[in-house]
This record gives structure tokens, sequence and C-alpha cells, in this order.
């Protein structure tokens, strides 16, 4: 597809002047500090909330990925990797008043490509991005070994360091660009090690806007490097290069299992954040208004498009009826439209082939024996060109059937029944996934009780998607593997520990 005068012109009309001018060029990748030009092979960036054509990216070539990794080592071996840690204090926390500054701009860019609604990306993406600069900025002098009581104190001096790993490969999934870009690179860079992220190839601006910020706030060159293209060409070219020395991945279980068997392959180690399908269990003595409120929107929110929504909504069946009907009001209530409408409060799918999946999930559930309770169809009027959908709720669909084990990923709730408290936890443990929970109940035994019995690396308990940089965020089961994103524990997936024994005799 071409991009014509006529999107550059929509295009003027929705974007602040500098995100036009940034969205409109053609974008290679971003090495040693500096832009390259674009690729003969391109790939094309599509407005999802429109279906045009808005730029070009380049696929970066294996060639290219090899500069970008030798670029990472150098600045590794050479600057970052040995500076001292109050430098890089101060420079993450430049990097974050930078974002701050522009965060306009950048928020401009993930609505533009991701067809996020901008006033949801202006308050919770950017704050979150620029909060994981802040709360990482404050590691790098608190990070110490150990002295360690191995031998006594006349014959041996043990003691440990931390360091970090080398070059680490950043791969980021489509729905949240910036935030996901600034969840990996923070708390590897703080460690000391230098980055070369690859974000997806629908959502490419952020992250290379991004790259420019961090040279700015005076990273040195090649500390963040950014390799645009598809997972198969650029992103296999960069798990699979030797200089790597560790991957961190957030996206679907099945590239990541495809990841996790390459690093092991090179034995690397490998972090992984992925998909998940959470129950959102509503208990009869909750407050059900709230429950209700807070189920819809996680279920409507980006559409559906995240890997933590409460898209497995178990209620009790007493409350049943009052439930749904809530969440009907709200789904009503959505505006659906383009993401840089300020209107806006649900955007589309990200891409149209995105949306024939969701829909094969809809008609797969009917068949099963879920019915549909609302929504289900495209939107009759207005923004026919691009990839929206209602916001949807499925009734009673039975446990063993794709759309309640799989992630649909899309604005489609499953909504389930139950009649026993024993039954609802056997059920929502049964799945493969781990990533997160809901539970409403005024009962604190219940409370305790269920919410550690739910086998979810994350429960929320009478609220529903909560997070922080302080608070450790990561799935079990199949969503996800090898550390932890936030606190303590994700930024310690970025260092290794070296043991010294010095004799004393
Ligand atoms: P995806 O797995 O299709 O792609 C993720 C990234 O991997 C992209 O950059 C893609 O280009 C790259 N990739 C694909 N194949 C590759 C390969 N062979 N080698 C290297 N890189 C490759 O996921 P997506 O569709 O972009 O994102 C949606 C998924 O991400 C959902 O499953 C969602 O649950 C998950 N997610 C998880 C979390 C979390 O914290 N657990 C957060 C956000 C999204």
């Amino acid at each position: 597809m071409s991009i014509t005068t006529d999107t550059t012109n929509y295009l003027s009309n929705l974007l602040i002047p500098s995100a036009y001018k940034f969205a409109t060029q053609k974008h290679g990748s971003f090495i040693e500090g500096t832009k390259h030009s674009i690729n003969e092979t391109s790939i094309d960036i599509i407005d999802p909330s429109t279906g045009r054509v808005i730029t070009q990216v380049s696929e970066t070539d294996e060639e290219t990925v090899d500069r970008a990794v030798l670029s990472a080592k150098r600045a590794f071996d050479e600057s970052w990797g040995h500076m001292a840690a109050s430098q890089r204090e101060a420079s993450l926390h430049r990097l974050a008043d930078l974002i701050e500054e522009n965060a306009a701009e950048l928020a401009q860019y993930d609505a533009l490509e991701g067809g996020k609604p901008v006033s949801q990306v202006e308050t919770v993406d950017l704050p979150l991005a620029i909060e994981q600069f802040r709360y990482y900025a404050g590691w790098p002098t608190k990070l110490r070994g150990d002295t360690v009581p191995a031998a006594s104190a006349s014959t041996a001096h043990v003691f440990t360091h931390k360091k970090p790993r080398g070059v680490v490969a950043a791969i980021t999934p489509w729905n949240f660009p910036l935030c996901q870009a600034a969840i990996k690179i923070a708390p590897a860079l703080a460690a000391g090690n230098t980055v070369v992220l690859k974000p997806s190839e629908l959502t490419s601006l952020s992250s290379l806007r991004l790259a420019e910020l961090a040279m700015e706030a005076g990273l040195p060159a090649g500390t963040l490097n950014v390799v645009t293209g598809t997972g198969a060409n650029t992103g296999h070219h960069l798990v699979s290069h030797p200089a790597v020395n560790m991957i961190s991945f957030t996206g679907s279980e099945k590239v990541g299992r495809h990841i996790a068997g390459q690093a092991g392959q090179d034995l690397k180690p490998v972090a992984l954040e992925l998909g998940g399908k959470n129950p959102n269990i509503i208990l009869p003595d909750a407050d059900i208004a709230k429950a209700a409120q807070y189920a819809a929107t996680t279920a409507y929110f980006y559409s559906g498009q995240v890997c933590f929504s409460g898209s497995r909504l178990m209620v009790d069946r007493s409350v049943l009826d009052e439930v749904l009907e809530a969440i009907q009001t709200h789904a009503e209530d959505l505006v659906l439209g383009h993401g840089l409408d300020r209107s806006t409060t649900m955007g589309p799918l990200s891409s149209d082939t995105h949306r024939n999946k969701v829909e094969g999930y809809l008609e797969e559930v009917t068949i099963n024996g879920g019915e549909i309770a609302f929504g289900g169809l495209r939107p009759e009027k207005g923004n026919s060109d691009g990839f929206f959908l209602q916001p949807t709720a499925i009734v009673g669909p039975p446990d063993i059937t794709p759309a309640v084990e799989e992630e649909i990923f899309g604005p489609v709730l499953i909504v389930q029944p139950f009649d026993d408290i024993e039954e609802v936890i056997t059920r929502a443990n049964k799945g493969k996934y781990g990533l997160s929970a809901g539970l409403w109940t005024n009962d604190v035994r219940n409370a305790h009780r269920i919410s550690q019995r739910l086998e979810a690396g994350t429960v929320w308990v009478n609220t529903y998607s909560d997070w922080h940089a302080t608070a450790p965020f990561g799935g079990f089961k199949n969503s996800g593997m090898g550390g932890k994103d936030n606190g303590a524990e994700g930024i310690e997936k970025f260092l290794d520990t070296q043991t010294i024994w010095m004799s004393l005799e």
C-alpha cells in the first residue's frame, strides 16, 4: 500500500506538529546513537482506526541486527557497563524527565499505531513508563554484593558481586509499546546492561523516539539501540545472535515457547511474560455494583487487548442477571472511535487479521453452547474502515472450549455462572495460564483463603488492574517464566552473581 496525500492530510489534523513530522517519516533502525535510513525491504505501518497506511519502517536484516548488537556490546565494554552507578542514575532520571516533557507526543504514537484512546494512553501508559525509569533510576547505587561466611576470617575473604549480564535483547508486543519498552529497558539499564530493543512491527514509533530521547539524556551511543521489523526475520536474528547475553520477551505463549527453545539451545537466560485468561470471580456477598463496574472496565479497556484483562468472569448464579445488566449498560456507554479522538473510550482491534481471529472465537463459542448476551458484530455506522468490533459478552460456554481456555485478546467477555466456592476455585485453576485473577467478596476469610489458592501471579481482591513499579508482576504456569517485572525481582533477573574467594593464607 502507499501513503496518499489524503492520509497525510488527515494525520496533520490529528497529530501535534512534532508527532506529525516524526510519524510521517520513514524509519530505519536506531543504532549507535544514529537513526539509519529505511531499508529496501520495509513494512507498512497501518492506523487500525482507519485501515490506512501511515508510514513505513525497515525490516531490519541480519547484517544490520549484527551492527546493533555489536554497538550495544561496545557500549557495554567501553562505557555504560563500567560507568559509576551515580552517573547511571543521573542519566536515567534525565531520561524520565524527557519522557515526561515529551509525553503528549509519545502518547500520540501509541494511540495512532495501536488505536488506543489517547486520553487513556496519557493517563495510564505514560505515567507507568515514567514511573519505571524513576523507580529503577534509584537502583544502581543500591545494588551490592555480600560477604559470605564460608571460611574463617583469618583464612579467606569470600564475597559476591552483582554483575550485569551484558547485551540484553528486549522484544515487546504491540499492546503497550512504550510501557513495555520501559518495563524492560529501565531495569536492564539500571543494572548496567546495554539493550537492543525490537518493538512489534505494528507499533515502532514510540520506541524509536524513546531511543532519541535516551541519547538526549546523555546515555552513551550504543547503550540503547532499536531494530524494527517482524519477529520471524529481525526478531529471529536478534534472539539467535551470539553476542546477545540475555533475552527479555513479552508477547504470546506461542512465540515465547519458540524463543525459550532458541535460548535453551544457546544456553542463554530468558525472561518471558506471556498471555493470560484471567478469571475474575464475583461472590454473592460482594459490592455488586462496584464489582460489575470493574468487570466491565477490565473487559473492554483497550478493546480487551490487555494480557491481564479480566476476560473470564465467573459470577455466583444468584447475582448473574444484576451483574450482566450493569456490564451491558457500561458497554453501551462506550464511544467507539479513532484512537486520537478525545471523545473515544474504546478503539479498534490491532489489525484486520486479529479481528478475524477474534470473530472466529465468537463463531466457535456459539456452536459450543455459549450465548451472545450483547455485541458480537462490527459496528454498523461510521468507523467502517477501521478494525472495530462491538463490546461483547458471551454467557455460559462450557469450560472446555477454546474461547474459555484461550486468550481471545478482544472486547469479548466470557461470563460463566457458578454455584459453589470450591467449584469455582477448581474451575478457575484448571486453565493453562496463571497470569492474574480477580476476587470480589466482603467476607475477609474468603478474601484471604481464596486469593491464596488461586494459581495466578497477581490476585486483585475487590479491585482490578492495579499496577505499580514496586509490585512484582508476572505469571505462573504458561503465563511466564524467568523472573517478574517490577520491584526487586524486576532488576534481579538482569544481574548475575559472581563469588570471589580470596585466600588470606
Ligand atoms: P507476539 O508474540 O505475536 O509478538 C511479540 C513480539 O515478538 C513482537 O515484537 C514480534 O515481532 C516478536 N516475535 C514474533 N516472532 C518472533 C520470533 N520468532 N523471534 C523473535 N521475536 C519474535 O505477541 P503480540 O501479538 O505482539 O502481543 C500480544 C501478546 O502479548 C498477548 O499474548 C499478550 O497476553 C502478551 N502480553 C503479555 C504481557 C505480560 O506482561 N504478561 C504484557 C503485554 C502483552
